[in-house]
C-alpha cells in the first residue's frame, strides 16, 4: 500500500505542474475536472455524470458534484436537521448528537475513506450531506408512525430523495445529478447486517462508502449519547467490541475506517485483475461492528424504559398527520406539492417538521395525552 500511495502522490504533483495556466476564472472547473482524471478508474467523475433531470449550463468554478453539495447545504431541509432527533427525543443537553451533527460526521468519515481510496470525495460529500434530509421528527419513532399511516409505507431514504427531487426550492426540487440522487435513495441498510444490501446498493462506490460511513458514525455516537444519558457505561460494551475495535470512541472509529479502506483497496484500481470492486469490511471487524449495532438495539433503541417516550412520539406524529389530512388548507404550501393527494401533503409536511416544531404544533392544535 505505501508504494502505491506514493505513486499517486507523484502523479498529482506532475499534473499540477503540467496543468495549463488558467487564463480566466471560467477555466477553473475544467482544471478541477482534469484533476478528476487522476482518480481511480472506478471513481465517479463529475464530467461523466448521467446528468440532471433538467439540463443546466455548467458552473465556471465548480464541478457538477460540488454544485450538488452546495445546493444541499443551502436548502431549508438541511437547516432543519439541527433540530431533529438522532436517538434521544428533543434532548436538553448541548452535546447530544442531532441529525445535523450526525450528517457532518458521516460526510467527514466518507471523505476520509474516499480520499484514501482515490475515489471522488465531492460526490461522497454531496451524498452524505443529503442522505438524511427526509428523516421525520423523533427519529425512527416518527418513521415507524408514518410507515403505518401511509398506503405505500414510509422510508426516510425515499423521503430524502423526494425532498431533493420534489419538495425543496418551492416544489421544483434541487435538480441534483443522477449519482447523488442514487446514493441518497440507497443509503439505508436493513437491521440484520452492517453490509446487508437487501434494500438496494448504490451504483457508485462513493454511494457505498456513504452507506458504511453512516453506520460507522451512528454506532459510535449513539453509544456516546447513551453513556451521556446515563443509560449504559462504556465498560458494558460486548468484549468483542473492545477487543476488535478499541476501548474508546476515537479508537473504534479509526479501527472501522482503516479496516474499510484495507478491505476495499481494489476500489483504487491498483489491484490487478479486479474489475468490479465493492466497499467492504473484513470479517472480524464486521462481526464486532454488528455486535455493537445489536447491542445498541437491545440496550438503547428498543430499551424498555424508552418505549413510553417512543409511543408518545408516534402518537404526536399520528395526530398531526390525521389533523392535516382533514385540513390540507392549513398546510404551509412551501413544504408540499399542493396538486398531490391530501395524505401525501400531510405526510410531506409532518415528515419535514423538527422535533420541537412537531411538539408545539401538536399542543397548539389540541393534542392531549388523555384523549388517546
Ligand atoms: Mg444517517
Amino acid at each position: 500500500m505505501p508504494n502505491e500511495s506514493r505513486r499517486l502522490l507523484l502523479a498529482d504533483v506532475v499534473l499540477l505542474y503540467d496543468a495549463p495556466v488558467m487564463a480566466h476564472a471560467s477555466d477553473v472547473r475544467q482544471r478541477l475536472e482534469e484533476r478528476e482524471r487522476l482518480l481511480s478508474p472506478f471513481a465517479g467523475r463529475s464530467y461523466e455524470s448521467r446528468g440532471r433531470e433538467r439540463p443546466e449550463e455548467p458552473s465556471p468554478l465548480r464541478t457538477e458534484f460540488q454544485r450538488d453539495r452546495d445546493r444541499i447545504i443551502h436548502c431549508k431541509a438541511f437547516r432543519r436537521l439541527k433540530h431533529k432527533t438522532q436517538v434521544f427525543i428533543a434532548p436538553v443537553g448541548d452535546h447530544f448528537v442531532t441529525r445535523l451533527t450526525h450528517t457532518l460526521e458521516v460526510a467527514q468519515i466518507a471523505r476520509t475513506i474516499t480520499r484514501a481510496l482515490n475515489l471522488a470525495e465531492d460526490l461522497a460529500e454531496a451524498i452524505a450531506l443529503g442522505h438524511d434530509l427526509g428523516h421525520p421528527p423523533f427519529g425512527h419513532a416518527g418513521e415507524d408512525a408514518l410507515a403505518d399511516l401511509l398506503p405505500e409505507g414510509f422510508r426516510h431514504a425515499e423521503q430524502s430523495l423526494r425532498v431533493v427531487e420534489r419538495l425543496e426550492n418551492g416544489g421544483h426540487g434541487l435538480n441534483l445529478t443522477w449519482e447523488v440522487r442514487d446514493g441518497i435513495v440507497n443509503s439505508s441498510k436493513g437491521r440484520e447486517d452492517i453490509l446487508a444490501d437487501a434494500l438496494g446498493l448504490p451504483a457508485t462506490l462513493e454511494g457505498q462508502v456513504v452507506r458504511l460511513a453512516d453506520a460507522v458514525a451512528y454506532i459510535n455516537h449513539d453509544i456516546a449519547d447513551a453513556v451521556r444519558a446515563g443509560i449504559l457505561m462504556e465498560d458494558e460494551l460486548p468484549a468483542v467490541v473492545s477487543e476488535s475495535l478499541g476501548r474508546d470512541h476515537s479508537q473504534r472509529i479509526n479501527a472501522l475506517v482503516c479496516d474499510i479502506v484495507d478491505h476495499s483497496w481494489a476500489a483504487t484500481g491498483l489491484v490487478t485483475g479486479e474489475t468490479s470492486p465493492r466497499i467492504s469490511m473484513g470479517p472480524s471487524i464486521q462481526k464486532a461492528a454488528n455486535a455493537l449495532r445489536e447491542f445498541l438495539f437491545q440496550r438503547v433503541y428498543l430499551w424498555e424504559d424508552r418505549q413510553a417516550e417512543v409511543e408518545r412520539a408516534k402518537r404526536v406524529v399520528r395526530f398531526l398527520f390525521e389533523y392535516y389530512v382533514e385540513r390540507p388548507q392549513e398546510i404551509e404550501s412551501d413544504f408540499v406539492v399542493s396538486s398531490e393527494p391530501r395524505w401525501r401533503q400531510a405526510a410531506d409536511y409532518v415528515a419535514g417538521m423538527t422535533d420541537l416544531f412537531a411538539q408545539n404544533a401538536a399542543a397548539r392544535l389540541g393534542f392531549r395525552e388523555q384523549r388517546l
